[in-house]
């Protein structure tokens, strides 16, 4: 199996016809304006007509490389043959029966799979919803009804949704919570592990967070830690060694649940099934989405038997919720990843991610800190030898590669992170180009 195309591998550089964003775009852009709300953000106002394995095709005609596939939606590459094949197949049969009306195969067989891939061999039951922010909300629902108790602490520099409760939980205020209050009550936030910025080891910030969780809420009312074992939005933050495993052990010593949210990081991004694997992670719940169906709109709560079977019976679903073609997308994804095909590119990926950006630090020391794991990378840009953020520079070099037909996403709490989220069909031409005109944005400041 492989991941790409004959199309996708042919090329290695991006295509421009015209300049980006290109005159057709330009004017849905500005029906656009008229159309949906601005709450409704755009990071790069170029309307897609086609996608394959890493390439994005716009209306002008302009093929870019994309290098976020969709917030880490498209992992195995966009219209991945497979997958495509296997949705159209589903839909010539059943669209849509409601799974709690008239159930079907394919939602059991995928509930056995991700039980099967999920961290632990303890006994797993797993269903499905539409988003992450649902996953997120429904292991909450569940571990207070398996706890009996009522908080529920997220990390900071967290991301888990932008629905009510989800708000709440998330470390940024603007734009995801901004004039949306009053939000759900009993939901904490923590510190996490920033090495970068905190300079704690593993433990000494287990310790810090282990002492909010004691002192501010209180064992005997936490239902629930939740963390990403790699946080997404937050800026790829990977923890210290030790900081998660040591919050995991408290959690199980003290009856609290402990959640990954594995929405960003999970099923094949970070070189492995799951990045919790990655810090020795067995989670009570894990919590999948973006990627599991290469575009096709699932997700997935998994976790111990007896934790899952908390809520009765009719407690848990909803109308689209298990969709018969995102199951069927989700199969040809799972056949994928089993083939482990898909782990070898990401830590090709990796490799060559890393190996070009530490080159790029050295000529650069605004690349203040590179982190991250398998197709999930990124850099922190900062005053050289400081950790002041410089977020207009991360901006400026988005704009710039959008320019010569890049797509480049930017995060992290203060803006100032560049991180690479590419489907596994990138190629490592396709990246040293990308790093080529990440260089001449910096370069370009130098001179300035
Ligand atoms: C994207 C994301 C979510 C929310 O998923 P939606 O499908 O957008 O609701 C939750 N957690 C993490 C870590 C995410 O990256």
């Amino acid at each position: 199996m492989t991941l790409t195309t004959e199309v996708s591998t042919a090329l290695q550089r991006p295509e421009l016809r015209t300049a980006i964003p290109g005159p057709k775009s330009l004017k849905i852009h500005a029906r656009r304006q008229e159309a949906v709300p601005r709450g409704v953000g755009c990071a790069l106002p170029v309307y897609i007509e086609q996608a394959d394995g890493a390439w994005i095709t716009d209306v002008d005609g302009n093929r870019l490389l994309d290098l976020g596939s969709g917030i880490g939606v498209t992992t195995l590459g966009h219209t991945q043959p497979t997958v495509v094949a296997a949705a159209k197949s589903q839909l010539d049969r059943v669209t849509h029966t409601l799974f709690t009306v008239t159930p079907y195969e394919n939602y059991v067989r995928l509930a056995e799979r991700l039980s099967a891939h999920t961290p632990g061999a303890h006994a797993k039951k797993t269903f499905f919803v539409n988003s992450g922010a649902e996953a997120v909300e429904n292991a909450v629902k569940i571990a207070r009804a398996h706890t009996g108790r009522r908080v529920i602490a997220a990390l900071d520099h967290a991301f888990h949704g932008r629905t009510n409760l989800t708000m709440a939980m998330n470390h940024r205020a603007a734009p995801y919570g901004t004039g949306f209050g009053p939000f759900a009550p009993d939901v904490q936030r923590v510190p996490n592990s920033y090495p970068f910025r905190d300079g704690l080891n593993g433990e000494q910030a287990a310790a810090r967070t282990i002492e909010y969780l004691e002192q501010r809420i209180g064992v005997a009312d936490l239902a629930a830690v939740i963390a990403e074992p790699i946080q997404g939005e937050g800026g790829f933050i990977v923890p210290a060694p030790g900081y998660l495993i040591t919050l995991q052990k408290w959690a199980s010593e003290n009856g609290v649940v402990f959640i990954a949210d594995e929405i960003q990081a999970g099923l094949g991004r970070t070189g492995t099934w799951f990045a919790s694997e990655l810090f020795g992670l067995v989670p009570d719940l894990v919590l999948t989405a973006k990627g599991i169906a290469d575009g096709l709109p699932l997700a997935g709560i998994t976790g111990r038997a007896a934790i899952m079977d908390s809520a009765l019976p009719g407690g848990l679903g909803g109308t689209f919720a298990g969709n018969p073609v995102s199951i069927a997308a989700a199969h040809a994804v799972f056949d994928l990843l089993e083939s482990g095909a898909p782990f070898a590119e990401a830590a090709r990926i990796e490799e060559a991610l890393l190996n070009g950006l530490g080159e790029l630090a050295r000529k650069h020391p605004e690349v203040g800190d590179i982190r991250g794991r398998g197709a999930m990378i990124a850099f922190e840009l900062t005053e050289p030898g400081t950790t002041t953020p410089l977020a207009g520079l991360a901006t400026e070099i988005a704009a710039h590669a959008a320019s010569r037909g890049v797509l480049l996403l930017t995060a992290g709490s203060y803006g100032n992170v560049i991180r690479f989220l590419p489907s596994l069909a990138v190629s490592d031409e396709n990246i040293a180009f990308a790093l080529e005109v990440i260089a001449e944005a910096l370069a370009s400041r130098n001179q300035a």
